[in-house]
């Protein structure tokens, strides 16, 4: 719950605002651009909603928020913001919101596959009211975890729908009970249209999980640069090896995908060619960060 008190000055006058206990993990600016931005190292309302479309953002930065930093001081259905995670992305893939602070607000995204059961990328937060939505769009039969930083709640998700979890040995799998340990790295499909593909770099055991060749999953390993307008990766954040990360980058080359749907950073689409390039743009950019 946001404190009044703590108001942060950098915020307009008005009914929202953000409080000083934010962590500057991004998740309000990049899910409601228009009402908050990054001001330095927090982020702060810079505009008041208007309109009945941006109150709704901005609740729903409210109820994602890994902190519960953002408050406000007029009275205000939570369900504005509850009811729309999780959120679609495209075709089956959507953005669950709900981010944790255990992942430094994490994005998670939910597969909904009627056939061959859904699958939870990385852990959103165990909130009661997403856990319900997510039973009503039938549960979660498998989770696959990016990498040992983003994993937040696999416990309770593993204890509520009994899904089995994925994720690198290298990353400590084994020490953390998980049922299907990665070893190696070397690709390999989880099934038909689900690929495991092992990108060392941000940490020793990240993998990034592609779909359907369309939808690329990517952890902390690769996220859209709104600024540079293309994709990049986090230099600063590299804490297993940077030359391992440009590494796992070129392999990722020989992929085709339409979407780039990170942990951290901004999401992309684009079309496979274009991805492609900025790919390219992105390796080039890495090489010379050493
Ligand atoms: S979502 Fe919350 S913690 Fe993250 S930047 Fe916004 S106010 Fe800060």
């Amino acid at each position: 719950m946001a404190n009044l008190q703590q108001r942060l000055p950098e915020n307009v006058p008005g009914d929202f605002f953000v409080d000083a206990t934010c962590i500057d993990c991004d998740t309000c600016s990049q899910l409601a651009p228009s009402i908050f931005r990054d001001h330095g190292d927090q982020c702060s309302v810079y505009h008041q909603p208007q309109t009945a479309a941006e109150v709704k953002r901005a609740m729903m930065a409210l109820v994602s928020c890994p902190t519960g930093s953002i408050g406000a001081t007029e009275k205000h259905d939570a369900h504005l913001g509850i009811d729309a995670f999780p959120m679609h992305v495209s075709d089956d893939v959507y953005f669950c919101g709900f981010t944790s602070e255990n992942s430094f607000g994490g994005w998670s995204y939910l597969i909904n596959r009627s056939d061959k059961g859904n699958v939870l990328i990385d852990s959103p937060r165990f909130a009661s009211q997403l856990v319900k939505r997510i039973a009503g769009m039938g549960g979660v039969e498998t989770m696959l975890l990016t990498h040992k930083d983003d994993i937040a709640a696999h416990e309770e998700f593993h204890k509520q729908f009994g899904n089995s979890r994925v994720m690198h040995e290298r990353d400590g799998a084994a020490r953390i009970g998980i049922e299907r340990v990665i070893v190696g790295e070397d690709p390999f499909a989880l099934d038909d249209d689900l690929l495991v593909i092992p990108t060392p770099g941000h940490t020793r055991g990240h993998v990034v999980f592609l779909y359907k060749h369309k939808f690329l999953f990517t952890g902390d390993h690769l996220a859209w640069s709104p600024g540079r307008k293309t994709l990049t990766a986090f230099r600063s954040v590299a804490w297993y090896s940077w030359p391992e990360q440009i590494r796992s980058m070129e392999k990722l080359l020989m992929y085709d995908f339409e979407w780039v749907l990170p942990g951290h950073g901004d999401m992309h689409h684009d079309s496979v060619e274009n991805m492609k390039q900025h790919l390219e743009r992105c390796i080039a950019w890495m090489k010379t960060r050493n």
